[in-house]
């Protein structure tokens, strides 16, 4: 039997804001296990929360990449459930009014992925297991980031659907100057709930909801898995169970964990301590003209203003870091394909080596040495050379090409021989020179480049044809 597949996401992503959604605590990941806390963030008793105005404007911005609908009026909810690492037994959430609603993304093949709401929430902690002396221990500098709830309908069908709408909202986070999104560090993560029904069929099938897939490939595999498993459980007559899962690396499987029969009631109410928050035109209007240019925007002006072929457009838009890295070059040089070249080929295959995605060079020194090599004071091969000396120990690359004898010199004297024995092998070139100086001009000076692999300087050369030939 053939099957949809209906599957939605919950992105969870943690805002750049210095400092967490409710108090003063700094908000970095990798410090010592409790040391970005304090009374409100620990939820001691009379600790009272402050709203923090930078993770309203990131979660305002974040709706406006996504274009989604700022709404006038956010209320922050208390959701309670009992987890060591949530020192309040709740966490601030939203529920009924969040800062965004609607909004959506259109896919590559023309699907547009609507995005249910965006809202405002606090991370819990995080729990530290040992197995080996079988210790848990709880770490509360997390307690209190700011996330972004990102919620779809459930418009997506397949795993490469999600992955690719899951790296357009990530590159809009990022662009948009929200979110790192690292998800290394837990920067990003991702529920997946997915069902299957009868093709064509409009009742929604039982589903599954899979937890905390903190990468896009577990995304894809976990997706895969449950297609399978659910497409198996339908064809031998079984009921899909309504159940939470979570997925094993390790065996490429998703595992039940709970029932969702007798799933929990947060018993939401809107957080007393927390003031309703107004959100005004002009308030929406500051972020949107404060807004970064996202990564599609950029594509389109590098394609239409530079000049660029797409797939170069799509290669530099792929990271915020490259991108930028891009316009900076482009300030020092101009020259949009040559710059493009040079990163696209030569920079990236370096940083892929080094598994980096730090660029490792200035990006005046980047364009120092392309200009040497676009004006023939060196070759290619020298400029790549040039290229990883700088990054092993950042120096100006033309003293460096200078001190170590890297410069092409052509002298006047090797272009004079080369051109007095033209005229003596050819003579008829001298008399050509004469009646048609153009074309014969360039004749002269491809004859010239070509016995000097190009490392003549062409005004040099045209100077001393004129000396010889006329
Ligand atoms: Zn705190």
């Amino acid at each position: 039997m053939k099957y949809d597949v209906v599957i939605g996401l919950e992105i969870h992503a943690e805002l750049n804001t210095n400092t967490k959604a409710f108090c003063g605590c700094a908000n970095v990941f990798g410090s010592p296990p409790n040391t970005n806390c304090c009374p409100v963030c620990l939820a001691l008793p009379g600790a009272l929360p402050m709203l923090s105005r930078a993770a309203v404007e990131k979660t305002i911005a974040a709706g406006l990449a996504m274009d989604c609908q700022i709404n006038e009026l956010a209320i922050f909810e208390r959701k309670h459930y009992f987890y060591p690492d949530l020192s309040k037994a709740y966490q601030i959430s939203q529920l009924v009014r969040p800062i965004c609603t609607g909004g959506g993304i259109t896919l590559k093949n023309g699907k547009h992925i609507r995005l249910n709401r965006i809202h405002l929430e606090e991370d819990a902690g995080k729990l530290l297991h040992n197995a080996v002396n079988q210790t848990s221990m709880v770490d509360c500098n997390r307690g209190g980031v700011p996330l972004n709830e990102l919620v779809t309908e459930p418009d997506i069908s397949s795993a490469a659907e999600a992955v690719e709408f899951l790296e357009e909202i990530r590159s809009r986070l990022i662009f948009a100057n929200v979110a790192e999104c690292r998800m290394e560090q837990g920067g990003m993560r991702c529920d997946v709930s997915i069902s299957l029904k009868p093709a064509g069929s409009k009742t929604l099938g039982n589903r599954a909801e899979i937890k905390n897939l903190n990468s896009f490939k577990m995304v894809a595999r976990a997706i895969e898995f449950e297609i399978k498993r659910q497409t198996e459980v339908l064809n031998s007559g079984g009921k899909v169970a309504l159940e939470t899962r979570r997925f094993d690396e390790g065996s490429g499987k998703t595992i039940s964990m709970r029932s969702k029969e007798q799933e929990v009631d947060y018993r939401y109410f809107p957080d007393p301590d927390i003031y309703a928050v107004k959100i005004t035109k002009s308030d929406i209007a500051k972020v949107r003209d404060n807004m970064p240019v996202l990564a599609y925007q950029l594509k389109e002006q590098f394609v239409t203003k530079f000049g660029l072929p797409e797939y170069d457009a799509d290669v530099l838009t792929r990271s915020k870091n490259v991108a930028m890295f891009y316009l900076d070059c482009l300030n020092h040089l101009g020259e949009p394909k040559k710059v493009s070249n040079w990163i696209m080929v030569d920079l990236l295959k370096i940083m892929n080596d080094k598994s980096t995605e730090t660029i490792p060079v200035s990006s005046a020194y980047l364009a120092e040495i392309i200009k040497m090599v676009e004006d023939k004071k060196i070759t290619k091969a020298v400029g790549l050379q040039l290229l990883d000396m700088v990054i092993e120990k950042p120096q100006p690359p033309s003293a460096l090409a200078q001190k170590m004898g890297l410069l092409v010199t052509i002298t006047d004297a090797q272009i004079l021989d080369i051109l007095n024995a033209l005229k003596k092998e050819n003579p008829r070139v001298a008399e050509d020179f004469k009646s048609n100086k153009e074309r014969v001009l360039r004749f002269i000076v491809g004859h010239v480049m070509k016995h000097t692999q190009g490392k003549a300087k062409s005004e040099n050369v045209e100077r001393l044809i004129y000396k010889t030939f006329e």
